[in-house]
C-alpha cells in the first residue's frame, strides 16, 4: 500500500489567515500532530510557501484578505511548477467562494465557523495522505507515454477518493479510439503514440484544477473519474479537436462512455458501466458519446441471460437456420442462384431472438464458434438434402465471424464439412465482413488464401461499411463483393447514393468480382441494380430468410416454371 509506505516525518502545515483568533484555533487543533507556521496574508503566503515547497505538507488558506486573496494565492500556487503539488485547504464562510477554490485547484474546504476540532483533525489527515499517495506514485505509477496513472494506481486512487470524499461524487468516463489497431496498422506506431499522448495530455489539461484523476490502461482505453459535467458532448468535442489538429490527413475518431454518479456508486462498478456505454456504440460514427442508462443496465441483464442460456438452447435444439435466396438478375425473369444461413433463436421464453441482439454478444465473449459451427454443419447437411432430393446444387453462404477466421482449426473443420456430407468446396461459400478485413489485413488475407486454394468461394460481407482502400480492394483475394445493405437503401430517391452504388458496381467489373446487392426490397431498387450492372440479388423484395420447409417450396415452384435451378 502506497500510503503506508510513507516517509515518517513530521509534517508541517502553513496557516494563512488575516484574523489573529482564526490562526490561534487552528494552530491550537493541528498543533499536536503538526509543525505549524503562519502568514498574515497573501503575500506573506506565498513568500513562505517558495521558501519551503519541499518541506510543507498542507497549506490551510483563507479566501478574503486583504492586499492579496487566497484565490490568488491558490492561482499562483497551481501556475508554479513547484508549488501546485502542495494541497490546499480553503477556509471560507462564502458558499459560493468553496466551488471556485475547487475549480481552481483546492484539495479541499473547512467552513468558518470551525467546525468540531475532530472534524478539522481529520480532513487535513486526510488531504495529507492523499497528497503524499499522489506525489509517491507520481514517479512509480505513471503510465510514461500518455503521462496519466496505470490501471492498478487508478483504481487503488479511485476507492480512496470515494471513502474520503463521498460528497465529491464524481463520474466515470472511458475514452477510446474507433478501430485503433487499424491507426496504427496503417499509420505506424509512431504516430499512434503520438496520438495517445496528445490524448493523455488533453486529459490531464481537462481534470487540472479540478478533483478527478485518470489513466490509460491498455492500448487506447482511457479511464476518467472527473466533477459532473453537464455536457460531455463538449468534453469529447475538445478532445477530438486536439486529435484533429495533430493528425490533419488521418480521420481518427474518439468514443466515450460515461456513467453519472447516483447514490450508492462504487467506483469499479462505475466503471465497467463506463466502459460498457463505451462498447455498446463501438463501430457507430453517428454517436461518439454514450451515457450509460436504464435502458443500457437492462440490456446487460439481457445480454447476461443470453450468455446463460447458450449452452441449453444448443442442446434444446433452440437454434434453427433460415435461407434467404439470392436471384441472379442479368436473366430474366431472375433465376434462383444461391442461398444465405441466417441463423434463428426461437428461445422458449423470451420469443424469437434476432441475430443482431446475440451474435456480436457471443463474438465478444469468444463463444461465437458454438453457434456458427451449428449453422455450418445445417448449411452443409441442407445443401446435401437439396441434391439429393432434387439433384440440384443450390450453393449456401455461411457467415464466418472474426474468431472463426484466426481458429488455426478452420480449415479442417471447412474440409470436414464438406467431407462429412459428401460435397464438393463451390457448394458452401464463406461470407466475411469487410471490417475483419481492415483489422487484421494480413493474417486474415493469409486465411483467405488457403481457403481459396482448396476451393472455397469468399465473399466480402457487408462491403462499403469498413476501411478498405481502393488499392487494398485490388490486391484482396475476393470472388464476390456483397455490397451493404445502406446503399441500397435510398438509392432511388438519393442521386448520391445512386452514383455511388454505381461506381461500386464499374469497380467490381473493373477487377472481374460478382457484385451481391443485399436488402433490395423494390422495383426501382432492382432496375437501377440491373441497368447498373449487378449480378445478384438478395432481399425481400424476392423473399424474406424462409425455415427449411418453405425454401424447398420455393425450390419446388422454380423447378415446376421449368427454370434452371441453378446456373
Ligand atoms: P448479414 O450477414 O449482412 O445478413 C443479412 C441480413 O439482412 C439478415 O439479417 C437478413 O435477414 C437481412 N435482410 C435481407 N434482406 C433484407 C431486406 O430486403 N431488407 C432488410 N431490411 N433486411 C434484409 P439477420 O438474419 O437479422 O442477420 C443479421 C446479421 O447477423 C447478419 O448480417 C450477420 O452478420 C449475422 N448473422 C446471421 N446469422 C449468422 C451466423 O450464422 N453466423 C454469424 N457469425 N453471423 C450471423
Ligand atoms: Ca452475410
Ligand atoms: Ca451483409
Amino acid at each position: 500500500m502506497i500510503i503506508t509506505d510513507r516517509i515518517q516525518k513530521p509534517r508541517k502545515v502553513l496557516i494563512v489567515d488575516d484574523q489573529e483568533i482564526n490562526r490561534d484555533v487552528l494552530g491550537a487543533i493541528l498543533e499536536e500532530n503538526y509543525v505549524t507556521v503562519y502568514a498574515e496574508d497573501g503575500a506573506e503566503a506565498l513568500e513562505k510557501i517558495n521558501e519551503d515547497t519541499e518541506g510543507l505538507s498542507l497549506v490551510m488558506l483563507d479566501i478574503f484578505m486583504p492586499k492579496m486573496s487566497g484565490f490568488e494565492v491558490l492561482r499562483r500556487m497551481k501556475e508554479d511548477e513547484r508549488m501546485k503539488s502542495i494541497p490546499v485547504i480553503v477556509l471560507t464562510s462564502d458558499k459560493s467562494a468553496e466551488l471556485e477554490a475547487l475549480q481552481l485547484g483546492a484539495a479541499d474546504f473547512i467552513t468558518k465557523p470551525f467546525d468540531a476540532y475532530e472534524i478539522i483533525l481529520a480532513r487535513v489527515e486526510r488531504i495529507i495522505e492523499l497528497s503524499e499517495g499522489r506525489s509517491l506514485i507520481s514517479s512509480a505509477e505513471h503510465d510514461r507515454l500518455s503521462g496519466l496513472y496505470n490501471r492498478s494506481f487508478f483504481f487503488e486512487y479511485a476507492e480512496r477518493l470515494f471513502t474520503y470524499y463521498p460528497d465529491l461524487h464524481l463520474d466515470a468516463a472511458v475514452i477510446n479510439i474507433e478501430q485503433f489497431h487499424s491507426v496504427n496498422a496503417l499509420n505506424g506506431r509512431e504516430f499512434g503514440d503520438r496520438i495517445l499522448e496528445t490524448i493523455g495530455g488533453a486529459i490531464k489539461l481537462f481534470l487540472e484544477g479540478s478533483d478527478g484523476i485518470a489513466a490509460r490502461f491498455t492500448a487506447d482505453i482511457f479511464a476518467v473519474y472527473c466533477v459532473h459535467q453537464k455536457d460531455y458532448h463538449l468534453l469529447l468535442a475538445k478532445l477530438q479537436k486536439k486529435v484533429d489538429n495533430i493528425s490533419p490527413n488521418v480521420s481518427i475518431r474518439l468514443r466515450m462512455g460515461v456513467k453519472e454518479w447516483v447514490s450508492g456508486d462504487e467506483p469499479l462498478l462505475m466503471f465497467d458501466h463506463a466502459s460498457a456505454a463505451c462498447n455498446m456504440i463501438r463501430g457507430n460514427y453517428q454517436q461518439p458519446l454514450m451515457i450509460y442508462d436504464e435502458g443500457m443496465r437492462k440490456r446487460e441483464l439481457f445480454d447476461q441471460r443470453l450468455l446463460n442460456d447458450l449452452r441449453t438452447a444448443v442442446e434444446d435444439h433452440q437454434f434453427t437456420v433460415y435461407y434467404q435466396p439470392k436471384y441472379n438478375i442479368q436473366c430474366e425473369p431472375p433465376v434462383l442462384s444461391s442461398a444465405e444461413a441466417l441463423i434463428r433463436w426461437k428461445h422458449p421464453e423470451l420469443g424469437m431472438i434476432s441475430p443482431g441482439d446475440f451474435i456480436p454478444l457471443f463474438e465478444s465473449k469468444g463463444l461465437i464458434s458454438i453457434v456458427d459451427s451449428f449453422v455450418w454443419r445445417a448449411a452443409a447437411e441442407q445443401a446435401a438434402d437439396w441434391k439429393n432430393r432434387y439433384g440440384i446444387t443450390i450453393p449456401v453462404s455461411v457467415n464466418l465471424s472474426r474468431a472463426d477466421v484466426f481458429d488455426p482449426l478452420l480449415v479442417h473443420r471447412l474440409k470436414r464439412l464438406i467431407d462429412d456430407n459428401g460435397l464438393e468446396y463451390s457448394d458452401i461459400k464463406l461470407e466475411i465482413t469487410e471490417s475483419a478485413y481492415t483489422d487484421n489485413a494480413r493474417e486474415l488475407l493469409d486465411v483467405v488464401d488457403r481457403l481459396r486454394k482448396i476451393g472455397f468461394e469468399v465473399e466480402m460481407d457487408d462491403f462499403g461499411s469498413g476501411y478498405s482502400s481502393l488499392n487494398m480492394l485490388s490486391s484482396m483475394p475476393i470472388d464476390v463483393l456483397k455490397m451493404d445493405m445502406k446503399f441500397i437503401r435510398n438509392i432511388e430517391h438519393n442521386e448520391t447514393d445512386r452514383r455511388l452504388v454505381e461506381l461500386i458496381l464499374d469497380i467490381a467489373k473493373l477487377l472481374k468480382v460478382p457484385v451481391v446487392a443485399e436488402g433490395v426490397e423494390t422495383d426501382g431498387q432492382l432496375d437501377i441494380l440491373r441497368k447498373g450492372g449487378c449480378d445478384l440479388v438478395q432481399g425481400y423484395y424476392f423473399s424474406r430468410p424462409l425455415p427449411p420447409g418453405e425454401f424447398d417450396s420455393l425450390i419446388e415452384k422454380e423447378l415446376n416454371n421449368g427454370k434452371d435451378v441453378p446456373i
